[in-house]
């Protein structure tokens, strides 16, 4: 196995060059992944009650975002493409919120330090 994320980068940089994705491949392949997000993304936000728990904004998904409560307990990070399940108890530790209150909240974080 490799040690770490460059090592494994680097690895599929060598394959690819050897046997690179067609152009097809490669769209499909990026579509599946940006749709499975978006479907886990929509399902968490849904579970969530589907609105920004501050203001209470609920038009676009997009602009809903989950915010740590406790940033020491932060662990894989929600936008990367991982398992419903883990999104999940990841978020459990997270305020679901909407893009403006998420800025409000770190502006006050970094105007009190
Ligand atoms: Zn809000």
């Amino acid at each position: 196995m490799h040690k770490n994320k460059e090592d494994r980068n680097a690895y599929m940089r060598k394959y690819r060059k050897l046997k690179p994705l067609t152009a097809k491949q490669k769209r499909s392949y990026q579509d599946r992944k940006k749709r499975l997000r978006i479907k886990k993304k929509n399902k968490l936000v849904k579970y969530f009650g589907g609105k920004c728990s501050i203001c209470g904004y609920d038009k676009c998904v997009n602009a809903l975002e989950f915010h740590h409560k406790n940033p020491k307990e932060k662990g894989d990070t929600l936008s990367r493409n991982i398992t419903f399940k883990k999104m999940l108890k990841e978020a459990k530790k997270c305020i679901l919120v909407c893009t403006n209150c998420h800025r409000e909240i770190h502006a006050k974080e970094w105007g009190s330090s």
